[in-house]
């Protein structure tokens, strides 16, 4: 199996985890990863994710023109790209349309870091970009500007979550962290004002995740990773 079919395999993976997840519903969200800086597999656009398989991945190069695939690629292509080429550190991202996460995309709230876990995966709140129509470039430039050379995650205003990773499964990690950490906020401020961490706390928890939590080899990987 070559590196573009490896990919393929990982992307359409990680299109049903989400799925089972519930972090996207129907046909809506999406799943992309790049093999090589010049090439991005991507999910089709409107197949349900129950009826995508290996052949339906869609392989674009880096300016959108399909090589590979019978079918029309996701209609968040220029998103996916645009990051891609905003952010050499990026080799995958996850568009997701789950339900807290989405809450505060609609009011327009940043997700604030409430707990160690987001702090710890993606390294401070997510902000909101502004608003722009699915699909269009203007979404594209609004996401990348707010994401910065930093950002892990964005909200896109009154639509839905995009998560990047250096790879499908740290991707997917965040999905599933900044979710939780969004439900867990809702629910504070149900019972009255959260505390949020300090800026300085936040920083101690990621400096803290990526040298001293976990495995060696997960240690020496983050460093070579940093020091790029
Ligand atoms: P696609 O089915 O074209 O990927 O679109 C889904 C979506 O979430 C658009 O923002
Ligand atoms: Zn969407």
């Amino acid at each position: 199996m070559n590196i573009v079919e490896k990919v393929k395999e990982e992307v359409v993976n990680i299109a049903h985890t989400i799925y089972k997840e519930a972090l996207v519903f129907e046909t809506w969200g999406n799943v992309s990863s790049r093999p090589t800086e010049s090439q991005v597999v991507i999910t089709p656009s409107g197949i349900p994710y129950e009826k995508m398989h290996f052949v339906d991945m869609v392989v674009v190069n880096i300016d959108g023109e399909v090589e590979q695939g019978k079918w029309k690629p996701s209609t968040e292509l220029p998103l996916h790209l645009a990051v891609y080429k905003a952010r050499k550190d990026v080799k995958a991202i996850i568009h997701t349309h789950s339900v807290f996460a989405t809450a505060f995309a609609v009011s327009r709230q940043d997700i604030p870091v409430v707990i160690e876990d987001l702090a710890q995966v993606v390294g401070g709140a997510v902000r909101v970009a502004d608003y722009g129509q699915p699909g269009s470039n203007e979404l594209a430039l609004n996401a990348v500007k707010a994401l910065g050379q930093e950002g892990n995650a964005v909200l896109l205003a009154n639509h839905g979550l995009v998560v990047l990773g250096r790879d499908l499964s740290t991707a997917l990690q965040r999905c599933r962290v900044i979710e939780r950490n969004a439900q867990i906020t809702m629910w504070s401020k149900l019972l009255g004002s959260p505390f949020m961490l300090k800026p300085e706390e936040i920083a101690q928890l990621r400096k803290n995740f990526l040298f001293d939590y976990g495995q060696k080899e997960q240690k020496m990987e983050n460093e070579k990773i940093l020091r790029e």
